[in-house]
């Protein structure tokens, strides 16, 4: 097969959602028509007390989740699919962000009782200001939730994009009949069976039974209003990431599953060209080119290795070759490689674009790196730094341990475990993560890896507002919006609340105040 066939198979994704929305549900749909496990309740075993193998680390295992994202592949319809796991709780991390950045779309899941979530906020403001593609499927129609057209403008005022019903729900709950299926032109019955039990647009009147049910009725008027006051549907739009097409059932019936997975299937984008330092790179380029997006460290807690998670961007990649590094342009062999799949980690023998390696890090790559082939270096373009929204001061309990404990901090900061401020004047390490989680493992990685205990003293929530250097006024900053500066000596503003950056905008309304989630 020619690298452009493969290429045009591969739909790498990832699921999104609140907690609770039915996340893990639906992937253990995806897998089941996948032939990946036969029976549902065998992906995370959180609930039961099972722990999947995605769950490596030891502190994986205390708490019952997974820490980092793990990644799912398996052929379909002629397709090979790649989902990517994302974590979505309080257990979120940067990692939750990195892993969008490796995606070509994105599934966003929401629980029709409820509507968007905090958490799924933030997420899709990443998707949209990259402009991945997002498909939504609106779960739990087999219980009574909110009118549709209620959360569709949710989405739209929340998200800011146009939506286009895909499918549109005949009642909800226990009068739940079913979803008219507007691009195959057909109603998708629910029976209460596993199988999906289609009508034509044009055999629906020979169901009276159906057809004049007052549910059914209802929902007939809503979709001519929908067909006629609606957006129209439009690829690219969708392939940009302004309009998302919404499919509507339940991932535990489960009904609407499979018409959306084959819809989303067919319209989703295989691999793109990328961005990098000499312009757009083809995913059909002869040589082999990636980057890193992850890299996770103990994952079998016998050993100190860490695997990094590489995003096939173009080429071929095969096990054992040789390739450069774009920061440093060093050759080496690649020795070792897997990839992951919920039930088993298998070595793989090749890859295209849109596939994840696991590869074996000595210690020597760093989150964003470039891997490639071929006589030309460069590199991708860098991953964006996202806003971390906790803060903590840290320091080695034992003095005498400081040389470990510099030497641990740099090194994880480096790998992008997590974020490092300084306070001018004050010489304080501050850390800042997304979610309590991170310095969980920060600080056992500390303990494991560096042998330093450490102290961490909570700042608690702050936000955090990127300044610019001709901007900065030091007088204007105090413990409550405190003033750092990150890695690169950029000076960071971090404010104790919503009510202090509000009086600060007001006050200084000259003064650019940089939200990384706008930027990247
Ligand atoms: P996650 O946290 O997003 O991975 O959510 P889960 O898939 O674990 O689902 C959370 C809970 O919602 C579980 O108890 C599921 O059985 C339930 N659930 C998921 N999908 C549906 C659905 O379509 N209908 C109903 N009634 N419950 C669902």
């Amino acid at each position: 097969m020619s690298i452009q066939e493969e290429v045009g198979k591969r739909r790498t994704f990832a699921i999104i959602s609140h907690p609770d929305a039915g996340k893990t549900t639906m992937t253990e749909k995806m897998l089941l028509f996948g032939n990946m496990i036969r029976s549902a309740g065998t992906v995370k075993g959180k609930k039961s007390g099972k722990f999947a193998t995605s769950d490596w680390m030891e502190i994986e295992k205390q708490r019952g989740i997974s820490v980092t994202s793990s990644v799912m592949n398996f052929p379909y319809r002629g397709y090979q699919v790649n989902i990517l796991d994302t974590p979505g709780h309080e257990d979120f991390s940067e990692d939750t962000y990195r892993t969008l950045t490796a995606v070509d779309a994105v599934v966003m899941i929401i629980d029709a009782t409820k509507g968007i979530e905090a958490q799924t906020l933030k997420l899709f403001k990443v998707c949209r200001m990259r402009g991945i593609p997002i498909f939504t499927f609106m779960n739990k129609l087999d219980r009574e939730g909110r009118e549709p057209f209620d959360l569709l403008e949710e989405i739209e005022t929340e998200l800011e994009i146009e939506t286009y019903p895909m499918t549109w729900p005949v009642g909800m709950g226990k009068r739940f009949e079913g979803v008219f299926d507007r691009h195959n032109e057909q109603f998708v019955r629910f029976s209460g069976d596993e199988r999906e039990e289609y009508i034509p647009y044009s055999e629906l009147d020979q169901h009276p039974e159906l057809t004049e049910n007052p549910t059914y009725k209802e929902a007939e008027d809503e979709l001519s209003l929908v067909d006629e006051a609606g957006d129209t549907f439009e690829i690219e739009k969708v392939l940009r990431g302004e309009q998302t097409p919404v499919f509507f059932g339940s991932a535990l019936a489960p009904f609407g599953v499979e018409t959306f997975f084959d819809t989303f299937i067919d319209m989703a984008p295989a691999p793109t060209p990328r961005k990098s330092t000499k312009g757009l790179v083809s995913p059909e380029n002869e040589e082999f080119s990636g980057f890193i997006f992850k890299i996770q460290a103990n994952m079998n807690p016998k050993h100190r290795d860490r695997v990094a998670f590489v995003r096939v961007c173009s080429g071929k990649f095969e096990r054992g070759m040789s390739v450069t590094l774009g920061r440093t342009g060093k050759a080496f062999k690649l020795a070792q490689s897997q990839q992951f799949v919920a039930s088993s980690s298998n070595t793989v023998e090749e890859g295209y674009a849109g596939d994840i390696i696991g590869i074996y890090d000595p210690n020597v790559y760093r989150i964003g790196d470039t891997l490639l082939t071929g006589k030309e270096t460069f590199e991708y373009d860098e991953l964006p730094q996202f806003p971390p929204e906790q803060f903590k001061k840290v320091t080695a309990k034992n003095v005498m341990k400081s040389k470990q404990f510099y030497k641990g901090i740099e090194q994880l900061v480096q790998e992008g475990a997590i974020q490092l401020f300084k306070r001018p004047y004050f010489e304080d390490y501050i850390i800042g993560a997304v979610g309590e989680l991170q310095f969980e493992v920060f600080e056992y990685r500390m303990k494991h890896e560096y042998n330093v205990d450490i102290e961490l003293t909570p700042y608690g929530e702050r936000i955090p507002r990127w300044l610019k250097e001709d901007q900065v006024d030091t007088s204007l900053f105090d413990d409550r919006n405190m003033l750092v500066e990150d890695r690169e000596g950029n000076k960071v503003a971090l404010f104790k609340n919503d009510f202090s950056l509000r009086w600060f905008v007001d006050k200084h309304p000259d003064m650019d105040l940089i939200d990384l989630f706008e930027v990247n």
